[in-house]
């Protein structure tokens, strides 16, 4: 189907149409190109085609088919004019900021982030001559504060890890704008389904595919998307010449995720919603933080920009490490995992694990307390998933 004729569907059905090519046999599952290079009718094509005068594939570290399906089902999702598939999600953030930026540029980004992302901007940017001041993202005056006259680039991600913020991308864009930068916005955790960043105003959207969009802990991947003219002159070069690219195979998976993504998406949010409710009322939680209630801090901003709430739910159990590490020990069903959007239910203590880099008062600022924990919910039954919380929160 043409793009221009999957656009009058809906986004459910984009998920399962959009992107295919079909070959001469007429399958129809996307097949799977495990192809490393292309073959030529004879020498003036192969001319052809490194002019660009020939629109086939030429070398797989380039284009592929099976990768180029999914480019086009997930452009054709988020309603952006192009899109490129990475390894991973952490090659899709890397080249999205570094495709950006050049010696003396300076960077801004929220300081809650997923922590290879802050590494990037912290760590590795600077190792380049890039500059980068980390802000509150919930804090406008403090984005518009940290520009600078060579900030080219803002980047955040909304809700964030771990502590499930929601960052206004409208209002963040418009300041970046009016200081001639870009945003780029990490939408892992409120997925395609829930949120559009592009639509509220961003130049960039990046996905870790690892996550929900295989949704079933079996390969890595990632994705940049934008307007052709970003895509074209940030990141097509950059990608194509130093090499991160998405394998066919996992391209593959990934189109396969897309289809049931919405499902998926749907019923964790569900199931993680019903668990929301029966912590925010449990004597052993302290602080309950769903992004979709109306006592999650910033319900506003969450209602304005988002179309659900979260597959993810954080709370604080009472006591600290000591009964965090108890909670988790105890549950059954629920697994020690940092990986997230699984149909498996996983549990993570970000302080000792994902956030253990931080020092204590970097932690502090984003909320991670040493009684915090994640709940990234899966596809059980979600009484089976409430039942396990319960009698784990029994042992504490
Ligand atoms: C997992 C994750 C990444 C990195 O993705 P990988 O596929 O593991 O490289 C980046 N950002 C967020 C928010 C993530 O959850």
């Amino acid at each position: 189907m043409s793009a221009s004729a999957i656009r009058h569907y809906r986004p459910e059905t984009r998920l399962v149409q959009s992107g295919t090519l079909r070959s001469s046999f007429g399958e129809t599952s996307e097949a799977l190109f495990l192809t490393q290079g292309y073959v030529y009718e004879n020498a003036a094509q192969a001319e052809a085609r490194f002019k660009g005068e020939d629109p086939g594939y030429q070398y797989s570290r380039f284009a592929n088919p099976t990768v180029d399906m999914f480019e086009r089902r997930m452009a054709a999702f988020e309603g952006a004019e192009a899109a490129r598939a990475t390894a991973t999600g952490m090659a899709a953030v890397t080249i999205a900021l570094v495709g950006q930026v050049r010696a003396g540029d300076h960077v801004v980004a929220s300081k809650a982030m997923f922590g290879s992302c802050r590494y990037v901007v912290e760590d590795y940017l600077p190792r380049f001559g890039v500059t980068s001041t980390l802000v509150d993202g919930c804090d406008l005056d403090a984005w518009r504060e940290a520009v600078r006259p060579n900030t080219k680039t803002f980047f955040l991600e909304s809700p964030t890890n771990p502590a499930l913020d929601v960052i206004d991308i409208a209002e963040v864009a418009k300041i970046a704008h009016a200081a001639g930068a870009t945003l780029v916005v990490d939408n892992v955790f409120a997925t395609p389904i829930y949120q559009s960043p592009l639509a509220l105003g961003a130049d960039c959207v990046v996905y870790s595919a690892t996550k929900h969009i295989d949704g079933q802990g079996r390969c890595l991947g990632g994705v940049v998307l934008g307007s052709q003219k970003f895509i074209q002159d940030k990141i097509h070069t950059l990608l194509r010449q130093t090499g991160p690219s998405m394998s066919p195979f996992n391209a593959w998976v990934l189109l396969k995720g897309l289809e049931t993504l919405a499902v998926r998406v749907h019923r964790q949010t569900d199931s993680a919603a019903t668990l929301a409710v029966v912590l925010a009322e449990h004597p052993k939680v302290s602080r309950l933080i769903y992004p979709g209630r109306p006592d999650h801090p910033q319900a506003a901003v969450a209602q304005k920009q988002m179309r659900g709430g979260s597959t993810l739910v954080a709370f604080d159990i009472k006591g600290g490490k000591k009964a965090a590490f108890r909670f988790q020990d105890a549950l059954k069903l629920i697994r020690i995992s940092n990986n997230l959007g699984d149909a498996k239910s996983l549990i993570t203590h970000p302080a000792t694990t994902t956030h253990q880099r931080l020092t204590p008062a970097q932690r502090a600022e984003l909320g991670i307390s040493d009684g915090l924990v994640r709940v990234s919910v899966g596809l059980e039954h979600p009484d089976d998933i409430v039942e396990d919380v319960l009698a784990a929160l029994e042992a504490v």
